[in-house]
């Protein structure tokens, strides 16, 4: 009989892949589905990068890499971080993704605790849990702009605290932390010496006011601060599978030696193409900037249109998370009963097949994550099967409820 480890006990697979998945299946089906579900931009890697990687493979540089990444990467991310950076204290790894895994297999023990703002990205949960790790969920609600507060930060700080993770721009908020906001959170941790920082920062480039780096508001507190980055959303290459982390030496060395057991190196091709991801003409990233915002508000116009809706701007990222509850207690034509977040997910579905990712996913009940990584045409279908589904929904008669 198949025995799973006990590490492994409720690992399962992410809502948004299980929502993306039960899309497809449906497509294949022969049913018209549309999904806005996954944050994986629609626009293709560009056309120096895929020729970097051809000139790779063509040159032979086709061998094991470096575990820690190839010289001539972490030089590049060393030179763009947008903060001084040494290329000694780079890790590249496979996807962003495998940099967070690295941090906790690392660094946590059984019951170690790691600070998460609330609603955030699913996978870091279950990744710290994998470690042995414990996610206290802090809850940062769209009264306080999706982001923890320093009271909050300090009160949840306990002797068994190893990390806060931030994430700005954030997924699934779009939420962005400025400079000063960081700053009053930097001054909380300068009075707890044991907790470290790890800031996820993947959606730099998509952001639609000035971003900041936590790095760079508390460079005093870089020998336990990592900064986690690739090129999967900016870049357009996702599939691609490189991103990094750069911080404190005794850190990378010990992801190093997990990767190490892990992987090895990351891709030496997809490595040769994110140089010139990062080196080559970034005139690109701001016309796609200009593209995705230019989706955020044709998305944010059409939800404000939708009664039972409520949807704040966000200031980076692509996605919008609105919050849902106006739709919430009500009956379908075929006599669904709507209650919750995920309820009217899988409704949508089924009904007007769209798919999009209930916010109790990322840890907070109520809402919907929309990602507008998706054609002009595909972001108007949505919104338009959005507003006719909603539409059709009707009060619960008093005694249902
Ligand atoms: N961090 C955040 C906040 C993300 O949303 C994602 C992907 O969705 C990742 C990290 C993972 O990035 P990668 O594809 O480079 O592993």
């Amino acid at each position: 009989m198949f025995r799973p480890s006990a590490r492994t006990n409720g690992l399962a697979l992410s809502q948004i892949v299980r929502i993306s998945e039960a899309a497809a299946r449906m497509r294949l089906e022969g049913h018209d589905v549309l999904a806005l579900s996954t944050g994986e931009p629609d626009l293709p890697t560009p056309d120096p990068v895929c020729a970097a990687a051809t000139r790779a493979m063509t040159e032979g540089r086709t061998r094991y890499t470096p575990t820690v990444g190839t010289p001539d990467l972490r030089r590049a991310i060393a030179a763009t971080a947008g903060f001084p950076a040494e290329p000694a204290k780079v890790i590249v790894s496979t996807g962003a993704k495998q940099v967070l895994a690295n941090i906790f297999l690392a660094t946590l023990d059984e019951g170690c605790e790691v600070i998460l703002p609330t609603p955030c990205w699913s996978s870091y949960t279950d990744m710290m849990a994998l470690a042995g790790g414990r996610a206290v969920e802090v809850c940062c609600g769209p009264q306080q702009g999706f982001k923890i507060t320093p009271a909050q930060l300090d009160a949840a700080i306990t002797p068994r605290t190893r990390w806060v993770l931030l994430n700005s721009p954030s997924n699934p908020t779009g939420a962005l932390y400025g400079a000063d906001e960081l700053a009053a959170l930097a001054e909380v941790l300068r009075h707890h010496p044991q907790v470290w920082i790890a800031s996820d920062e993947i959606y730099a480039q998509l952001s639609y006011v000035p971003f900041t780096s936590f790095r760079t508001v508390a460079p005093d507190l870089a020998d336990r601060t990592i900064i986690v980055s690739g090129v999967s959303k900016a870049y357009s290459m996702t599939g691609w599978r490189i991103g990094w982390g750069i911080g404190p030496l005794p850190l990378i060395d010990a992801m190093v030696a997990v990767q190490g057991q892990v992987t090895s190196g990351a891709c030496s091709i997809a490595q040769a193409a994110a140089v010139e991801a990062l080196v080559g003409d970034q005139t690109h990233l701001t016309q796609r900037l200009a593209i995705f915002r230019d989706r955020r508000d044709r998305v944010l116009a059409a939800l404000a249109a939708i009664p039972g809706i409520d949807c704040p701007a966000p200031d980076g990222a692509f996605y919008v998370f609105p919050d849902c509850r106006g739709l919430l207690g009500r009956s379908a034509p075929d006599g669904t009963r709507i209650d919750t977040d995920n309820d009217l997910c899988d409704w949508l579905l089924v009904s007007a097949g769209l798919a999009l990712v209930p916010g109790s996913a990322f840890g907070l009940p109520g809402h919907l994550r929309l990602s507008y990584a998706y054609s002009d045409a595909d972001l108007a279908d949505g919104c338009a099967r959005l507003a006719r589904a909603a539409a059709a929904l009707t009060p619960l008669p008093h005694s249902a409820l």
